[in-house]
Protein backbone atom coordinates (compact mmCIF):
# COMPACT_ATOMS: atom_id res chain seq x y z
CA UNK A 1 0.00 0.00 0.00
CA UNK A 2 1.41 3.35 -1.05
CA UNK A 3 1.18 6.06 2.14
CA UNK A 4 -1.00 8.15 0.04
CA UNK A 5 -4.17 5.36 0.21
CA UNK A 6 -5.96 5.67 3.06
CA UNK A 7 -7.21 2.61 5.75
CA UNK A 8 -10.41 4.80 6.38
CA UNK A 9 -11.62 1.90 9.22
CA UNK A 10 -10.30 -1.19 10.75
CA UNK A 11 -12.97 -2.93 12.52
CA UNK A 12 -15.58 -0.25 12.25
CA UNK A 13 -18.56 0.25 10.35
CA UNK A 14 -21.72 -1.29 11.32
CA UNK A 15 -20.96 -3.07 14.81
CA UNK A 16 -20.58 -6.50 14.93
CA UNK A 17 -23.35 -9.00 14.98
CA UNK A 18 -24.63 -9.65 18.56
CA UNK A 19 -24.39 -13.64 19.44
CA UNK A 20 -29.06 -13.37 19.21
CA UNK A 21 -28.23 -11.89 15.49
CA UNK A 22 -26.42 -15.07 14.42
CA UNK A 23 -29.35 -17.35 15.86
CA UNK A 24 -31.52 -15.56 13.91
CA UNK A 25 -31.66 -16.07 10.04
CA UNK A 26 -31.19 -13.30 7.88
CA UNK A 27 -34.40 -11.99 5.80
CA UNK A 28 -31.92 -10.36 3.32
CA UNK A 29 -31.44 -12.73 0.15
CA UNK A 30 -34.49 -14.85 0.74
CA UNK A 31 -37.14 -14.96 -2.58
CA UNK A 32 -40.73 -13.82 -2.25
CA UNK A 33 -41.93 -16.85 -1.64
CA UNK A 34 -39.52 -17.19 1.33
CA UNK A 35 -40.13 -14.59 3.01
CA UNK A 36 -43.81 -15.20 2.59
CA UNK A 37 -42.81 -18.50 4.47
CA UNK A 38 -40.79 -16.04 7.05
CA UNK A 39 -44.17 -14.33 7.80
CA UNK A 40 -46.30 -16.96 7.96
CA UNK A 41 -44.58 -18.37 10.82
CA UNK A 42 -44.37 -15.46 12.29
CA UNK A 43 -47.74 -15.71 12.38
CA UNK A 44 -49.20 -13.18 9.80
CA UNK A 45 -52.29 -14.15 8.41
CA UNK A 46 -52.73 -15.86 5.01
CA UNK A 47 -54.48 -13.25 3.54
CA UNK A 48 -51.82 -10.25 4.81
CA UNK A 49 -48.96 -12.00 3.61
CA UNK A 50 -48.60 -10.88 -0.25
CA UNK A 51 -48.57 -7.01 1.12
CA UNK A 52 -46.45 -7.75 4.03
CA UNK A 53 -43.77 -9.43 1.73
CA UNK A 54 -44.11 -6.10 -0.55
CA UNK A 55 -43.84 -4.16 2.11
CA UNK A 56 -40.82 -5.70 3.49
CA UNK A 57 -39.13 -5.95 0.15
CA UNK A 58 -39.10 -2.09 -0.15
CA UNK A 59 -37.95 -1.38 2.97
CA UNK A 60 -35.03 -3.64 2.94
CA UNK A 61 -34.09 -3.35 -1.17
CA UNK A 62 -35.07 0.22 -1.69
CA UNK A 63 -34.94 2.07 1.74
CA UNK A 64 -31.86 -0.12 2.99
CA UNK A 65 -33.18 -0.62 6.44
CA UNK A 66 -31.21 -2.10 8.57
CA UNK A 67 -33.79 -2.08 11.27
CA UNK A 68 -37.17 -3.52 11.62
CA UNK A 69 -38.06 -0.41 14.29
CA UNK A 70 -37.45 1.61 10.62
CA UNK A 71 -40.75 0.09 9.20
CA UNK A 72 -42.74 2.78 10.11
CA UNK A 73 -45.98 0.92 8.10
CA UNK A 74 -45.47 -2.10 9.67
CA UNK A 75 -47.14 -2.74 12.90
CA UNK A 76 -45.43 -2.08 16.02
CA UNK A 77 -46.04 -5.79 17.20
CA UNK A 78 -45.23 -7.55 14.00
CA UNK A 79 -42.01 -5.28 13.98
CA UNK A 80 -41.17 -7.10 17.39
CA UNK A 81 -41.53 -10.54 16.22
CA UNK A 82 -39.93 -10.50 13.52
CA UNK A 83 -36.85 -8.84 15.42
CA UNK A 84 -37.15 -11.60 17.44
CA UNK A 85 -37.14 -14.04 15.20
CA UNK A 86 -35.06 -12.72 11.97
CA UNK A 87 -32.28 -10.51 11.31
CA UNK A 88 -31.32 -7.60 8.63
CA UNK A 89 -27.49 -8.08 9.72
CA UNK A 90 -25.27 -6.65 6.61
CA UNK A 91 -21.73 -8.49 6.73
CA UNK A 92 -19.70 -6.93 9.49
CA UNK A 93 -16.74 -4.84 7.88
CA UNK A 94 -13.11 -5.65 8.90
CA UNK A 95 -11.76 -3.12 7.32
CA UNK A 96 -11.90 -0.40 4.50
CA UNK A 97 -9.52 1.00 2.06
CA UNK A 98 -9.50 3.66 0.05
CA UNK A 99 -7.49 3.94 -3.00
CA UNK A 100 -5.57 7.70 -3.97
CA UNK A 101 -8.30 6.66 -6.89
CA UNK A 102 -11.40 6.92 -5.16
CA UNK A 103 -11.14 2.85 -5.55
CA UNK A 104 -12.82 1.56 -2.19
CA UNK A 105 -12.19 -2.02 -0.72
CA UNK A 106 -13.92 -3.83 1.99
CA UNK A 107 -13.14 -6.74 3.72
CA UNK A 108 -15.49 -8.47 5.04
CA UNK A 109 -16.70 -10.93 7.67
CA UNK A 110 -19.50 -13.60 7.39
CA UNK A 111 -20.53 -15.71 10.61
CA UNK A 112 -19.90 -19.42 10.42
CA UNK A 113 -21.79 -21.74 8.11
CA UNK A 114 -22.84 -24.90 10.25
CA UNK A 115 -19.34 -26.10 11.87
CA UNK A 116 -16.96 -24.29 10.13
CA UNK A 117 -15.17 -20.96 10.84
CA UNK A 118 -16.48 -17.10 9.68
CA UNK A 119 -14.92 -16.16 7.10
CA UNK A 120 -13.97 -13.55 4.87
CA UNK A 121 -14.16 -12.11 1.39
CA UNK A 122 -13.40 -8.69 -0.51
CA UNK A 123 -15.64 -6.43 -2.55
CA UNK A 124 -14.35 -3.61 -4.23
CA UNK A 125 -16.03 -0.13 -5.07
CA UNK A 126 -14.50 1.54 -8.61
CA UNK A 127 -16.24 4.82 -9.06
CA UNK A 128 -15.89 6.94 -12.35
CA UNK A 129 -17.74 9.56 -14.25
CA UNK A 130 -20.74 7.80 -15.19
CA UNK A 131 -21.01 5.07 -13.34
CA UNK A 132 -19.75 3.14 -9.87
CA UNK A 133 -18.97 -0.42 -10.22
CA UNK A 134 -19.41 -3.26 -7.39
CA UNK A 135 -17.10 -6.03 -7.59
CA UNK A 136 -18.78 -8.89 -5.62
CA UNK A 137 -17.44 -12.38 -4.16
CA UNK A 138 -19.14 -15.35 -5.10
CA UNK A 139 -16.98 -17.74 -2.82
CA UNK A 140 -14.51 -17.79 -0.03
CA UNK A 141 -11.76 -18.72 -2.23
CA UNK A 142 -12.05 -20.98 -5.37
CA UNK A 143 -11.57 -24.09 -6.31
CA UNK A 144 -9.69 -23.57 -10.00
CA UNK A 145 -6.46 -22.54 -9.54
CA UNK A 146 -5.57 -19.85 -12.25
CA UNK A 147 -1.60 -19.27 -12.51
CA UNK A 148 -2.01 -15.11 -12.66
CA UNK A 149 -4.87 -15.22 -10.17
CA UNK A 150 -4.30 -14.55 -6.60
CA UNK A 151 -7.58 -15.89 -5.27
CA UNK A 152 -6.82 -18.86 -7.11
CA UNK A 153 -3.89 -19.52 -4.73
CA UNK A 154 -6.54 -19.39 -1.42
CA UNK A 155 -8.36 -23.19 -1.69
CA UNK A 156 -12.12 -22.94 -1.49
CA UNK A 157 -13.32 -22.32 2.14
CA UNK A 158 -17.37 -22.21 0.40
CA UNK A 159 -19.67 -20.60 -1.05
CA UNK A 160 -20.96 -17.26 -0.29
CA UNK A 161 -25.18 -17.61 0.28
CA UNK A 162 -27.40 -15.40 -1.68
CA UNK A 163 -27.83 -13.32 1.36
CA UNK A 164 -24.09 -12.66 1.63
CA UNK A 165 -24.08 -12.21 -2.23
CA UNK A 166 -26.93 -9.58 -1.96
CA UNK A 167 -25.22 -8.31 1.73
CA UNK A 168 -22.19 -6.98 -0.40
CA UNK A 169 -24.50 -4.56 -2.77
CA UNK A 170 -26.51 -3.57 0.18
CA UNK A 171 -23.40 -3.11 2.46
CA UNK A 172 -21.41 -0.88 -0.36
CA UNK A 173 -24.80 1.20 -1.17
CA UNK A 174 -25.42 2.12 2.59
CA UNK A 175 -21.02 2.96 3.22
CA UNK A 176 -21.73 5.21 0.28
CA UNK A 177 -25.00 6.68 1.44
CA UNK A 178 -26.91 4.91 -1.92
CA UNK A 179 -29.81 4.76 -0.56
CA UNK A 180 -32.82 7.48 -0.19
CA UNK A 181 -32.21 9.82 3.18
CA UNK A 182 -28.56 8.61 3.42
CA UNK A 183 -25.25 9.96 3.48
CA UNK A 184 -22.05 10.27 1.01
CA UNK A 185 -18.80 10.17 3.61
CA UNK A 186 -17.03 13.92 2.82
CA UNK A 187 -14.77 13.88 0.50
CA UNK A 188 -15.76 10.13 -1.11
CA UNK A 189 -15.02 10.17 -4.62
CA UNK A 190 -18.45 8.94 -6.71
CA UNK A 191 -19.99 9.47 -10.05
CA UNK A 192 -20.89 12.73 -10.91
CA UNK A 193 -24.98 11.79 -11.50
CA UNK A 194 -27.45 8.98 -11.19
CA UNK A 195 -26.39 6.17 -9.34
CA UNK A 196 -23.64 5.53 -6.72
CA UNK A 197 -23.70 1.96 -7.29
CA UNK A 198 -24.79 1.62 -11.21
CA UNK A 199 -23.12 -1.47 -12.04
CA UNK A 200 -22.27 -4.79 -10.48
CA UNK A 201 -19.40 -7.27 -11.87
CA UNK A 202 -19.33 -10.47 -10.55
CA UNK A 203 -15.52 -10.73 -10.89
CA UNK A 204 -14.76 -10.57 -7.17
CA UNK A 205 -13.68 -13.61 -5.58
CA UNK A 206 -14.36 -16.92 -6.63
CA UNK A 207 -16.01 -18.56 -9.99
CA UNK A 208 -19.64 -17.50 -9.97
CA UNK A 209 -21.35 -20.58 -12.03
CA UNK A 210 -19.57 -22.83 -9.66
CA UNK A 211 -21.89 -21.69 -7.07
CA UNK A 212 -24.95 -20.87 -9.76
CA UNK A 213 -28.18 -21.15 -7.73
CA UNK A 214 -26.94 -18.46 -5.30
CA UNK A 215 -25.31 -16.50 -7.82
CA UNK A 216 -28.90 -16.84 -9.73
CA UNK A 217 -30.72 -15.75 -6.61
CA UNK A 218 -28.42 -12.94 -5.90
CA UNK A 219 -28.71 -11.57 -9.29
CA UNK A 220 -32.20 -11.89 -9.81
CA UNK A 221 -32.70 -10.06 -6.47
CA UNK A 222 -30.25 -7.35 -7.50
CA UNK A 223 -32.24 -6.57 -10.87
CA UNK A 224 -35.92 -6.71 -9.01
CA UNK A 225 -37.67 -3.64 -10.41
CA UNK A 226 -39.32 -3.42 -7.06
CA UNK A 227 -36.29 -3.46 -5.18
CA UNK A 228 -32.36 -2.80 -5.97
CA UNK A 229 -34.07 -2.34 -9.66
CA UNK A 230 -30.35 -2.58 -11.70
CA UNK A 231 -30.99 -3.42 -14.89
CA UNK A 232 -29.65 -6.52 -16.39
CA UNK A 233 -27.31 -4.72 -18.96
CA UNK A 234 -25.45 -3.09 -15.87
CA UNK A 235 -25.07 -6.94 -14.45
CA UNK A 236 -21.67 -8.84 -15.52
CA UNK A 237 -21.09 -12.36 -14.52
CA UNK A 238 -17.22 -13.29 -15.57
CA UNK A 239 -16.46 -16.70 -15.67
CA UNK A 240 -13.70 -18.85 -16.47
CA UNK A 241 -15.04 -20.79 -18.46
CA UNK A 242 -18.08 -23.11 -17.16
CA UNK A 243 -19.22 -24.24 -20.35
CA UNK A 244 -22.13 -26.57 -19.37
CA UNK A 245 -23.90 -23.37 -17.32
CA UNK A 246 -23.21 -20.35 -19.54
CA UNK A 247 -26.51 -21.41 -21.30
CA UNK A 248 -28.03 -21.52 -17.84
CA UNK A 249 -26.91 -17.93 -16.95
CA UNK A 250 -28.40 -16.89 -20.27
CA UNK A 251 -31.66 -17.96 -20.22
CA UNK A 252 -31.65 -18.10 -15.95
CA UNK A 253 -30.34 -14.63 -14.63
CA UNK A 254 -30.23 -12.71 -18.24
CA UNK A 255 -27.44 -10.96 -17.32
CA UNK A 256 -24.28 -9.76 -19.26
CA UNK A 257 -21.54 -12.07 -20.06
CA UNK A 258 -17.96 -11.85 -19.62
CA UNK A 259 -15.12 -14.67 -20.46
CA UNK A 260 -11.85 -15.00 -18.86
CA UNK A 261 -10.21 -16.21 -22.22
CA UNK A 262 -6.86 -15.25 -21.48
CA UNK A 263 -5.44 -17.58 -24.41
CA UNK A 264 -5.79 -18.68 -28.22
CA UNK A 265 -4.27 -22.21 -27.91
CA UNK A 266 -4.98 -24.95 -25.52
CA UNK A 267 -2.13 -25.78 -24.80
CA UNK A 268 -1.42 -22.38 -23.44
CA UNK A 269 -4.29 -21.91 -21.85
CA UNK A 270 -4.40 -25.29 -20.15
CA UNK A 271 -1.86 -23.54 -18.26
CA UNK A 272 -3.22 -20.52 -17.21
CA UNK A 273 -6.89 -21.60 -17.06
CA UNK A 274 -6.68 -25.25 -15.92
CA UNK A 275 -10.47 -25.48 -16.23
CA UNK A 276 -9.36 -24.82 -20.09
CA UNK A 277 -8.51 -29.15 -19.76
CA UNK A 278 -11.97 -29.74 -19.16
CA UNK A 279 -13.55 -27.45 -21.57
CA UNK A 280 -11.13 -26.46 -24.25
CA UNK A 281 -11.39 -22.81 -26.37
CA UNK A 282 -13.05 -24.70 -28.97
CA UNK A 283 -16.32 -25.88 -26.76
CA UNK A 284 -16.35 -22.66 -24.69
CA UNK A 285 -16.53 -20.46 -27.77
CA UNK A 286 -19.37 -22.26 -28.93
CA UNK A 287 -21.50 -21.96 -26.10
CA UNK A 288 -20.89 -18.26 -26.17
CA UNK A 289 -22.08 -18.34 -29.78
CA UNK A 290 -25.28 -19.93 -28.56
CA UNK A 291 -25.58 -17.12 -25.43
CA UNK A 292 -29.15 -16.58 -25.27
CA UNK A 293 -29.98 -13.15 -26.21
CA UNK A 294 -26.54 -12.28 -27.74
CA UNK A 295 -26.73 -9.35 -30.05
CA UNK A 296 -25.09 -6.27 -31.03
CA UNK A 297 -26.37 -4.27 -28.63
CA UNK A 298 -26.10 -7.16 -26.24
CA UNK A 299 -21.96 -8.28 -26.68
CA UNK A 300 -19.84 -10.93 -25.01
CA UNK A 301 -16.92 -9.49 -22.98
CA UNK A 302 -14.23 -11.17 -23.85
CA UNK A 303 -11.14 -11.05 -21.01
CA UNK A 304 -7.77 -11.22 -21.85
CA UNK A 305 -5.10 -10.75 -18.92
CA UNK A 306 -2.09 -9.38 -20.59
CA UNK A 307 1.42 -11.55 -19.95
CA UNK A 308 4.96 -10.02 -20.56
CA UNK A 309 5.94 -12.71 -22.83
CA UNK A 310 3.78 -15.40 -22.15
CA UNK A 311 0.22 -14.54 -24.21
CA UNK A 312 0.95 -10.94 -25.58
CA UNK A 313 2.80 -11.57 -29.21
CA UNK A 314 0.94 -10.18 -32.43
CA UNK A 315 0.47 -13.28 -33.52
CA UNK A 316 -1.81 -13.90 -30.91
CA UNK A 317 -3.93 -10.73 -31.11
CA UNK A 318 -4.63 -11.77 -34.79
CA UNK A 319 -5.40 -15.36 -33.58
CA UNK A 320 -7.62 -13.45 -31.19
CA UNK A 321 -9.66 -11.19 -33.74
CA UNK A 322 -9.63 -14.55 -35.51
CA UNK A 323 -11.21 -17.01 -33.25
CA UNK A 324 -13.85 -14.50 -31.73
CA UNK A 325 -15.24 -13.50 -35.70
CA UNK A 326 -19.17 -13.79 -35.34
CA UNK A 327 -19.51 -13.65 -31.78
CA UNK A 328 -20.56 -9.83 -31.10
CA UNK A 329 -17.97 -9.38 -28.55
CA UNK A 330 -16.43 -6.97 -26.82
CA UNK A 331 -12.51 -7.33 -25.84
CA UNK A 332 -11.25 -6.36 -22.81
CA UNK A 333 -7.44 -6.27 -22.39
CA UNK A 334 -6.18 -5.93 -18.64
CA UNK A 335 -2.64 -5.23 -17.57
CA UNK A 336 -1.46 -8.23 -15.73
CA UNK A 337 -1.87 -7.04 -11.71
CA UNK A 338 1.02 -8.17 -9.95
CA UNK A 339 0.68 -9.93 -6.41
CA UNK A 340 3.28 -11.11 -3.70
CA UNK A 341 5.25 -13.82 -5.20
CA UNK A 342 3.56 -13.87 -8.85
CA UNK A 343 5.27 -15.93 -11.55
CA UNK A 344 4.28 -13.52 -14.09
CA UNK A 345 4.89 -9.76 -15.08
CA UNK A 346 2.79 -7.10 -16.78
CA UNK A 347 3.31 -6.73 -20.63
CA UNK A 348 5.29 -3.37 -21.30
CA UNK A 349 2.38 -0.60 -22.26
CA UNK A 350 4.25 -0.46 -25.75
CA UNK A 351 3.89 -4.59 -26.49
CA UNK A 352 -0.18 -3.54 -25.08
CA UNK A 353 -0.65 -0.79 -27.29
CA UNK A 354 0.42 -3.02 -30.08
CA UNK A 355 -1.86 -5.80 -29.23
CA UNK A 356 -4.85 -3.16 -28.92
CA UNK A 357 -3.94 -1.92 -32.17
CA UNK A 358 -4.50 -5.08 -33.80
CA UNK A 359 -7.70 -5.61 -31.81
CA UNK A 360 -8.88 -2.02 -32.90
CA UNK A 361 -8.25 -2.40 -36.54
CA UNK A 362 -10.88 -5.37 -36.34
CA UNK A 363 -13.71 -3.31 -34.44
CA UNK A 364 -13.21 -3.56 -31.43
CA UNK A 365 -13.12 -0.33 -28.94
CA UNK A 366 -11.12 0.98 -26.50
CA UNK A 367 -9.68 -2.73 -25.66
CA UNK A 368 -7.64 -1.28 -22.31
CA UNK A 369 -8.28 -1.87 -18.85
CA UNK A 370 -6.95 1.05 -16.51
CA UNK A 371 -6.21 -0.62 -13.70
CA UNK A 372 -7.53 0.90 -10.37
CA UNK A 373 -7.25 0.51 -7.05
CA UNK A 374 -3.35 -1.03 -7.41
CA UNK A 375 -2.21 0.77 -4.47
CA UNK A 376 -5.03 -1.18 -2.15
CA UNK A 377 -4.54 -4.69 -3.62
CA UNK A 378 -8.13 -4.29 -4.85
CA UNK A 379 -7.23 -4.61 -9.16
CA UNK A 380 -8.44 -7.62 -10.76
CA UNK A 381 -7.54 -10.65 -9.47
CA UNK A 382 -5.48 -8.90 -6.23
CA UNK A 383 -8.28 -10.36 -4.09
CA UNK A 384 -7.58 -13.02 -1.63
CA UNK A 385 -8.52 -13.39 1.95
CA UNK A 386 -7.04 -15.31 4.66
CA UNK A 387 -9.57 -17.49 5.21
CA UNK A 388 -8.99 -20.86 5.74
CA UNK A 389 -10.35 -24.17 4.76
CA UNK A 390 -10.14 -26.48 7.67
CA UNK A 391 -8.89 -29.90 7.82
CA UNK A 392 -11.31 -32.38 8.92
CA UNK A 393 -9.75 -32.75 12.16
CA UNK A 394 -10.00 -28.48 13.19
CA UNK A 395 -13.68 -29.25 11.70
CA UNK A 396 -14.67 -30.97 14.86
CA UNK A 397 -13.10 -28.32 17.08
CA UNK A 398 -13.97 -25.46 15.08
CA UNK A 399 -16.77 -23.95 17.18
CA UNK A 400 -14.82 -23.98 20.42
CA UNK A 401 -11.98 -21.22 18.99
CA UNK A 402 -12.40 -18.16 18.33
CA UNK A 403 -12.49 -16.66 14.62
CA UNK A 404 -8.92 -15.73 12.93
CA UNK A 405 -8.57 -12.77 12.98
CA UNK A 406 -7.12 -10.98 9.97
CA UNK A 407 -5.34 -7.65 9.87
CA UNK A 408 -5.74 -5.51 6.65
CA UNK A 409 -2.96 -5.41 4.71
N1 LIG B 1 -13.68 -16.42 -11.51
C1 LIG B 1 -14.19 -15.53 -12.47
C2 LIG B 1 -14.41 -14.13 -11.96
C3 LIG B 1 -13.37 -13.53 -11.05
S1 LIG B 1 -11.84 -13.01 -11.75
C4 LIG B 1 -13.31 -15.51 -13.69
O1 LIG B 1 -12.24 -16.08 -13.64
O2 LIG B 1 -13.76 -14.98 -14.70
C5 LIG B 1 -12.21 -11.51 -12.65
C6 LIG B 1 -11.23 -11.26 -13.82
O3 LIG B 1 -9.92 -10.88 -13.36
C7 LIG B 1 -11.04 -12.49 -14.67
O4 LIG B 1 -11.01 -12.17 -16.05
C8 LIG B 1 -9.67 -12.93 -14.24
O5 LIG B 1 -9.09 -13.79 -15.17
C9 LIG B 1 -8.95 -11.62 -14.08
N2 LIG B 1 -7.71 -11.71 -13.30
C10 LIG B 1 -7.39 -12.63 -12.37
N3 LIG B 1 -6.15 -12.38 -11.87
C11 LIG B 1 -5.69 -11.27 -12.50
C12 LIG B 1 -4.51 -10.50 -12.37
N4 LIG B 1 -3.57 -10.81 -11.49
N5 LIG B 1 -4.36 -9.41 -13.16
C13 LIG B 1 -5.35 -9.05 -14.02
N6 LIG B 1 -6.51 -9.73 -14.15
C14 LIG B 1 -6.68 -10.83 -13.41
FE1 LIG C 1 -10.85 -18.50 -9.72
FE2 LIG C 1 -11.39 -16.60 -11.56
FE3 LIG C 1 -9.13 -16.48 -10.11
FE4 LIG C 1 -9.40 -18.36 -11.98
S1 LIG C 1 -9.33 -16.13 -12.31
S2 LIG C 1 -8.62 -18.68 -9.89
S3 LIG C 1 -11.59 -18.84 -11.80
S4 LIG C 1 -11.22 -16.31 -9.33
Amino acid sequence: MTSTAAIVSSGAGRRPPALSDMNRPSLIGMTRAELGEALAEAGVPAKQIGMRVAQLWHWIYVRGAGDFDQMSNVSKDLRQILCERYSLALPQIVSEQVSVDGTRKWLLRFPAEGAGRPVEIETVYIPETGRGTLCVSSQVGCTLACTFCHTGTQRLVRNLTTGEIVGQILLARQQLGDFPDAQTPTGAIVPGTGRLVSNIVMMGMGEPLFNFDNVKQGLLIASDGEGISLSKRRITLSTSGVVPMIERSGKEIGCMLAISLHGVRDDLRDELVPINKKWPIAELLAACRAYPGLSNAKRITFEYVMLRGVNDSLAEARELVRLLKGIPAKINLIPFNPWPGSPYACSDWQTIERFAEVVNRAGYASPIRTPRGRDIFAACGQLKSASERLGKSERGQAEAFPAKTTAPL
